[in-house]
Parts: C-alpha cells; structure tokens; sequence
C-alpha cells in the first residue's frame, strides 16, 4: 500500500481532532453535582492577581480545572452547577485565595 500525502494530511487531522478533544473538557462532564458536591470554592477577590492587575495574566484556577467550570473572567466564577468540589483551583492558585468551604457551612450563611 502506498502511503500518499493526502493519507498523511488526513492522519494529521485526525491527530488534531484527538489533541483538541482531550485539552478541551465539556463543562460538567461528571454531570450536574451541585446536590452530592460537600465543598465549593470560594474566591477572595481582593488578594486574586487577575483583580488586582485588570489582566488576565493568571488564571490558572480557569486552566486546571477538570471540569471547565471557572470563567476567564475578571474576576474568575465558578459554575456550581457542575463543580465537584476537588479543591485542585485553590490548590493550584498561587495567592491562595480560594478557600474550598464545606456546603454546610455556605448553606448555614457561615461564609
Ligand atoms: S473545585 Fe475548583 S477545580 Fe474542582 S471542579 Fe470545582 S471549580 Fe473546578
Ligand atoms: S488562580 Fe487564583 S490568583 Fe489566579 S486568577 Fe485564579 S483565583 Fe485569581
């Protein structure tokens, strides 16, 4: 079999596609987990960089989150609607300004 141009053009593209479906995860691929979700994220906007700056220069609570549920917004939200609660945005925030509060707690009017 002769391999040709367009077989290695077509092998590329499919090697694309399979890249960008795995650097892109749908929102909420676990599913809605706002009812079984025990923590949530809370942002203390006053010490995030991006709010600090007016640039998005940070981010990196938008860029590790398994789920795509926090916006590249100024400053960043988070969508309960299918957040888990695994806690990896405040661990990866380098100013630690997300704080991961039991949903107990933000029900209570706590937080
Ligand atoms: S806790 Fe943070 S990283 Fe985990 S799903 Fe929720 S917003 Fe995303
Ligand atoms: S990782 Fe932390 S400092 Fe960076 S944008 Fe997100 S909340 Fe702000």
């Amino acid at each position: 079999m002769v391999f040709t141009e367009k077989d290695a053009n077509y092998e590329k593209n499919i090697s694309r596609s399979i890249l960008a479906s795995m650097q892109t995860p749908a929102v909420g691929e676990a599913g809605k987990t706002g009812s079984w979700r025990t923590v949530r994220p809370v942002i203390d906007a006053s010490r995030c960089t991006v709010v600090k700056t007016g640039k998005p220069t940070c981010h990196f609570c938008w860029m590790y989150c398994p789920e795509n549920t926090v916006t590249r917004t100024i400053p960043p939200t988070f969508n309960l609607d299918y957040c888990k609660g695994c806690g990896i945005c405040a661990t990866e925030c380098p100013t630690k300004c997300i704080e991961m509060v039991s949903e107990k707690e933000s029900r209570d009017g706590v937080c």
